[in-house]
């Protein structure tokens, strides 16, 4: 279930971080994308959200006229990314990225371990492929705070964008995670979760768990993804079948990559792939 967080309010959440949140709710995007401004006399943004009017003003009012460091999209995903280059110029700052991505051309990229600076505030850059293969997450050491953007949600697991994300890196990267000292997840749609750790180990287990179910559904002798999705979910919001058809797919992959899993036919179209145990 997704809660309801009201657009376009300044929430402050911790002495270094505010939330306002885009008015875009939806299936995919919960209670609409979280823009996190991080800092107090000097800012940094992340995940501005998509380009409209009305959340470049509650972003420019939230900012006022403090000094900006820089815009971070976690990803080049259209909920994201498209108002960095917008709210760049208006602030006279530079958009950051892992890559040039999705159509998504950051000013200046970032990669793993980096950190970045500002007055009283220090964001370490950490890789977190998966969900898409260009995936940052940030840690800002001060209050151990994880931005976690779609690898960890507030309030549902994240899809593997195939081809670009991949289970195999999504779990390697909620892995490294798990290692980490950290006190609380800011999603980039969602309620923060104070429970960080038991949350990224429940979505590791449930990742095993749908492993699992796919194993058992092609033992069964169901063979195509739509027909395993029937049988995993049984209780789907009809908006997010095609999600799940993903999700299946991915974790088809990882089985494949693994020897778990053979493709005994294979159409242009995934959904008309026929897969099968070795
Ligand atoms: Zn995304």
């Amino acid at each position: 279930m997704s809660s309801t967080i009201a657009p376009r309010q300044v929430t402050k959440l911790s002495p270094l971080v505010r939330r306002v949140t885009q008015d875009n709710p939806g299936p995919m995007t919960g209670s609409g994308t979280n823009t996190y401004l991080v800092g107090k006399e000097s800012l940094f943004v992340i995940d501005p959200g998509e380009n409209t009017d009305e959340h470049l003003d509650a972003l420019m009012r939230a900012v006022d006229r403090t000094p900006v460091a820089g815009i971070a999209p976690s990803h080049a995903h259209p909920d994201h990314w498209p108002l960095a280059p917008r709210l760049a110029e208006a602030l006279r700052t530079i958009t950051f990225g892992f890559k040039a991505h999705n159509g998504y051309s950051p000013m200046s990229t970032l990669s793993d371990g980096e950190v970045v600076r500002g007055v009283g505030w220090s964001l370490k850059v950490l890789h977190t492929p998966g969900h898409v293969s260009d995936h940052l997450s940030y840690l800002l050491t001060e209050e151990k705070a994880l931005f976690s953007g779609d690898h960890v949600m507030g309030w549902s697991t994240s899809v593997i964008a195939r081809p670009d994300g991949s289970l195999n890196s999504y779990l390697a990267s909620l892995e490294r995670l798990v290692t980490m000292d950290i006190a609380v997840i800011y999603p980039a749609h969602g309620e923060p979760v104070y429970q960080a750790r038991a949350r990224i180990e429940e979505l590791i287990a449930h990742r095993n768990l749908r492993t699992r179910q796919v194993l058992e559904a092609l033992h069964a002798g169901l063979d195509t993804a739509p027909a395993i999705v029937r049988r995993i979910y049984t209780e789907i919001d009809p908006r997010l079948y095609p999600a799940a058809v993903q999700s299946v797919l991915a974790h088809l992959d990882a089985l494949i990559q693994s020897g778990q899993v053979i493709i005994k036919h294979q159409s242009a179209s995934p959904f008309l792939s026929i897969y099968a145990l070795p």
